[in-house]
């Protein structure tokens, strides 16, 4: 969009799931004008698809979690993008990485036995953390803590229990051939989006909201607010007057790391089949989730988060491949390193309009999504991943937080909200 109108009903900032989700659902009703403002030379936000090497490679969501529930799934479908049903195999990805099926079944009933902890811890009056829960000098506890610096984006010691299973997983993970990122691109095609314009400041305190952006002033009845939490804690937008109950949320549901490279690989590895999933150690907590041959393409995802992610972002991508080969080599020996050369990489921490990947809730901060996905007077509303109170980190739940803030927006307009 290379002009825009200084004047809406509804604007949005940020293009990311919820914003797109928000813009689809204002869209169904012809009578609002709305306009969205992105930071970004890009939409989609957190769900980019890339192609390094001539296939499509998501750096950052790629799965359709809890697909037989997500709303993206039958949009998907509709749209003709092709869904991949295959179940990725994540419980039994000990096997390919040195450990018998015995251990690898030892494993799995230590995860099921966190599971139960976890469910009976967030029954009881307060809040802890997840670490609190695991035995000390367990078997299993680096790669405990490596699991939930992949699913959460943090350490065990950073996450709260109870929000923890406030997450609805239905077990059902599906995959989009063309890459997740490309049916954002697609759903936001319509939409009226002005990208490289961010946002600085929502001043509020008059009749109509003003937006001051990098490209002049916007006005507008109503807000729809989806920015990353690390955007409204680090002040990056601010609001005026002050909204500190929600600098203060923000604060409680920081975004985690994580951070994928992407490598070719030409040949197989021995012994694993496509879409195959390993880990490069079960004994350190500083190790890397390996995706082979996804889709059968002639490449390896590398995945790896928490404090050592951020810390191996600072490395860079030569740092990330060096330790990368070293966990493969180990397993499958040093001649594997003829096989393998980076593709590409993410530094999520270091994105300015992220500053990290997904969002979890610090121990006692459980509530705090309400308290962020509550509007202000009615004119400014809350969306984005860290809004959803079941599917909080995903895109789909973003996705549902952006169409729920628009029919809030709608109905306080007094606008049908009936698609
Ligand atoms: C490595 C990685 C793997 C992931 N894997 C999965 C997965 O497999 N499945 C899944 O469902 N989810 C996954 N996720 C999480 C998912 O990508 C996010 O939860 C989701 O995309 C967040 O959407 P959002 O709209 O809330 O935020 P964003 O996508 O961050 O959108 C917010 C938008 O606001 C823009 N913005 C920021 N500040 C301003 C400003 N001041 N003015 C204007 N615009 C601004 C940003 O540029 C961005 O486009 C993954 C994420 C990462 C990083």
């Amino acid at each position: 969009m290379a002009g825009f109108p200084s004047e809406v009903d509804v604007a949005v900032i940020g293009a990311g799931a919820a914003g797109i989700g928000a813009a689809r659902r204002l869209g169904k009703v012809g009578s609002v004008s709305v306009l969205v403002l992105e930071a970004r030379d890009r939409v989609g936000g957190r769900v980019h698809t890339i192609e390094p090497a001539g296939f499509p490679c998501d750096r950052g969501a790629e799965w359709l979690h809890s697909a037989d529930r997500n709303p993206l799934s039958p949009i998907a479908q509709g749209l003709g993008f092709s869904v991949h049903r295959r179940p990725p195999e994540w419980t039994t990805r000990l096997r390919r990485s040195g450990e018998t099926v015995e251990a690898e079944a030892d494993w799995i009933a230590t995860r099921e036995a966190q599971a139960r902890a976890r469910r009976k811890a967030a029954a009881e009056a307060g809040d802890r953390a997840l670490a609190s829960l695991v035995e000390p000098g367990g078997r299993w506890n680096e790669l405990l803590d490596a699991t939930s610096s992949w699913g959460n984006g943090a350490e065990l010691d950073r996450v709260s229990v109870k929000d923890y299973v406030r997450y609805e997983d239905s077990g059902v993970n599906w995959r989009l051939r063309e890459g997740y990122g490309r049916l954002f691109e697609t759903l936001a095609k319509e939409q009226p989006v002005a990208l490289e314009t961010a946002v600085s400041r929502v001043d509020h305190r008059g009749q109509v909201i003003c937006l001051e952006t990098a490209r002049g002033t916007v006005t507008a009845e109503r807000v729809i607010v989806t920015v990353p939490t690390s955007i409204i804690a680090g002040d990056v937008l601010r609001f005026d007057p002050p909204l500190p109950e929600k600098v203060v949320a923000a604060g409680g549901l920081p975004l985690g790391v994580d951070d994928k490279l992407f490598i070719s690989l030409s040949g197989q590895l021995p012994g694993v089949e496509r879409d195959a999933y390993l880990v490069g150690s079960t004994t350190s907590r500083e190790t890397m989730s390996y995706q082979v041959r996804p889709f059968d393409r002639p490449a390896i995802c590398c995945f790896f988060g928490g404090r050592w992610a951020a810390a191996l972002e600072r490395e860079g991508e030569a740092g990330m491949f060096s330790f990368a080969a070293g966990e493969l080599a180990r397993l499958f020996g040093n001649d594997i390193r003829r096989q393998i050369a980076p593709l590409a990489s993410t530094a999520w921490l270091h994105d300015p309009w992220a500053r990290g990947s997904y969002s979890y809730a610090l121990p006692g901060h459980a509530d705090d999504r309400a308290l962020l996905a509550g509007p202000v007077d009615d004119r400014l509303f809350f969306a984005g991943e860290a809004c959803s109170p079941n599917f909080f980190s995903t895109a789909h739940g973003a996705y549902m937080t952006g169409v729920a803030a628009a029919e809030a927006a709608l109905a306080s307009l007094a606008l049908p909200i009936e698609a």
